[in-house]
């Protein structure tokens, strides 16, 4: 895939020293997000480059979320099997349309640098010129960091009870966590465990609404009142039990499985001091129902969990990512770059 001349005296540095650090789409992000787009910008025949990042920690890998659960069987027309096998088919299908795929982590932005409106995106090695961008870091399920954690990760311990429940029929778990996702989970597990206990580290829920009063009389489901997790215990290689603090004495539990579910922080460490806007808790806000990010940045698109802190699911960020695309395609093509326009929606 090659720029257009046009495209490459807008993009190229002015000594056109390295013409093949310019792209039309730049997208930060290998995930499902990321690379749904990367199959629609590349077949597009735009010049395609995803940053797919460097793995930092076991819950942080290049192919994002889904790299890390443990079976899929609910994404359309891929029946059933691990999620890195997903990443890896969409990935390749990314590749065979030509998009540039390489292991680098954004580390910083500038944007609307040459020419008012090349932005650049640095790595730790490069310096990449992009005429638009997709941002589509993901979130970082958090960790308790206790012993087990780490190595039986995808082995009996999930932060998503929605992909792996499943897998827990009539059996026993538990779940960590006192807020919305913590009693969502919870709950989600009661259609398939046998037992759920809840461990919020406090005397109350976090969570509010609904949900948090229907636990309270679920009759699967036995809350653990300021529990303090210490460690996971394994057995052939998978969970067996939890060792948890309650009132100061040591405590275990015999259990199949344990669900983290004690917050998630969106991947957008990069983006302070660029433009960019995010909220309090560093999820990147995007304008009405469109991708096109808060601020005054044309050419600037955002999806995936980065952005969603409600679906979370692989086929919404997957999706949403295809937007940004079209939208980010509508940009590059359109010469007055006026925004597409999202319906109007009526009560
Ligand atoms: P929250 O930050 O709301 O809750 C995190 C929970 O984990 C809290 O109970 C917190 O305890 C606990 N926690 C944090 N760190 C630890 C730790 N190291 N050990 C033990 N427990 C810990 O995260 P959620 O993912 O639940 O929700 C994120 C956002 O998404 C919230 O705004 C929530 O309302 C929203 N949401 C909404 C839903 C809905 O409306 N249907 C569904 C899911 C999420 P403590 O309370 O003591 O701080």
């Amino acid at each position: 895939m090659s720029l257009t001349a046009d495209s490459i005296e807008e993009c190229a540095p002015a000594n056109n020293s390295e013409p093949n650090m310019c792209y039309d789409v730049v997208i930060i992000g290998g995930g499902v997000a990321g690379l749904s787009a990367a199959i629609y910008a590349a077949r597009d025949g735009f010049r395609t480059l995803v940053l797919e990042g460097e793995p930092i920690s076991n819950v942080d890998a290049p192919g994002g979320a889904l790299m890390l659960t443990a079976n899929i069987e609910n994404f359309p027309g891929f029946v059933q099997g691990e999620g890195m096998e997903l990443i890896s088919i969409i990935r390749t299908q990314a590749e065979e349309f030509g998009a540039d795929i390489v292991e680098e982590r954004a580390e910083s932005l500038q944007l609307n640098t040459v020419h008012g409106k090349i932005h650049l995106v640095k790595t730790e090695d490069h310096e990449y010129r992009a005429k638009s961008i997709i941002l589509a870091t993901g979130a970082v399920a958090r960790q308790l960091g206790i012993p087990g954690e780490t190595e039986l990760y995808g082995r009996g311990v999930s932060t998503c009870a929605t992909c792996d429940g499943f897998f827990y029929q009539d059996k026993t778990v538990a779940v960590v966590g006192g807020g919305d996702t913590a009693v969502e989970d919870a709950l989600f597990l009661t259609r398939y465990a046998k037992k759920v206990y809840l461990l919020p580290r406090k005397y109350e829920l976090r969570a509010s609404g609904p949900e948090a009063r229907e636990i309270l009389e679920h009759p699967k489901v036995e809350i653990l009142w300021a529990s303090e997790m210490e460690s996971i215990i394994e057995a052939e290689e998978t969970v067996a039990g939890i060792v948890y603090k309650q009132e100061g004495e040591v405590k275990d539990l015999v259990v199949d499985g344990l669900f983290v579910a004690i917050g998630r922080d969106p991947a957008t460490g990069f983006l302070a001091g660029s433009p960019v806007e995010t909220d309090d808790e560093g999820y990147i806000k995007t304008i009405d129902n469109s991708t096109r990010v808060v601020g005054d940045i044309p050419g600037v698109f955002a999806a995936g969990d980065a952005v969603d802190r409600v679906f979370r699911q692989a086929i919404t960020s997957a999706g949403k990512a295809v937007e940004a695309e079209l939208e980010a395609r509508h940009y590059l093509l359109s010469p007055e770059k006026t925004p597409l326009k999202s319906p109007t929606v009526t009560n």
